[in-house]
């Protein structure tokens, strides 16, 4: 049984709730893996289809064959388990860099509250989910800091691929010179 398969069109998205602290959090459709086992990353990516009782699929490892498996929390996809282990959790707002506290950066640019425009521009969005790109494009046009989603990322080295809308937010952040836990490809 394999119900992960290669991404064709799936977006990530994030939720906004913008009278949280953390203002939005992610819902995460397409992501790595690597194996618990022979600790091999996996060179592909794998899109989240829905998950049953916390049940969202088994890959298998391309180096050791040995079965991946994933759950999560049955609800908003904020984490992931690889092979359940409880201090197994991949966490996405850290992974994927999907974090208020990186738009917070974004004050100390020269340009004029940011943060402020930003908040006011996702209020129309409160409740309800948007993708990640939109969310890019939001603080793009904000700041005028331009991506061309061409730069490839590694924010943990036990994963070796990250999604491209994914990369191209961590473009942003990198553009804008914020500090960020990454190596670049
Ligand atoms: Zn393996």
């Amino acid at each position: 049984m394999d119900i992960l398969k290669l991404p064709i069109n799936r977006k990530n998205k994030v939720y906004i709730r913008i009278k949280s602290e953390g203002k939005f959090i992610p819902d995460i459709s397409v992501f790595p893996l690597y194996c618990t086992c022979c600790n091999a990353p996996q060179t592909k990516l794998y899109e989240h289809l829905g998950s049953r009782y916390g049940q969202v699929g088994t890959g298998k490892c391309e180096r050791c064959g040995k079965e991946i498996y994933v759950t999560d929390h049955d609800n908003i996809v904020e984490s992931i388990y690889i092979n359940n282990y409880p201090s197994n959790e991949i966490f996405f707002n850290e992974l994927y860099l999907l974090d208020w506290k990186f738009v917070d950066e974004f004050d100390r640019l020269s340009i004029k509250n940011v943060v402020g425009k930003v908040t006011e521009e996702l209020k129309q969005y409160d409740g309800k989910f948007i993708t990640v790109d939109v969310f890019r494009e939001i603080i793009e046009n904000i700041t005028n800091i331009k991506t061309d989603g061409k730069m490839r990322f590694i924010t943990d080295e036990r994963f070796s691929i990250l999604p491209d809308d994914i990369n191209r937010w961590i473009e942003l952040l990198y553009r804008a010179k914020i500090n960020i836990p990454v190596k670049i490809l």
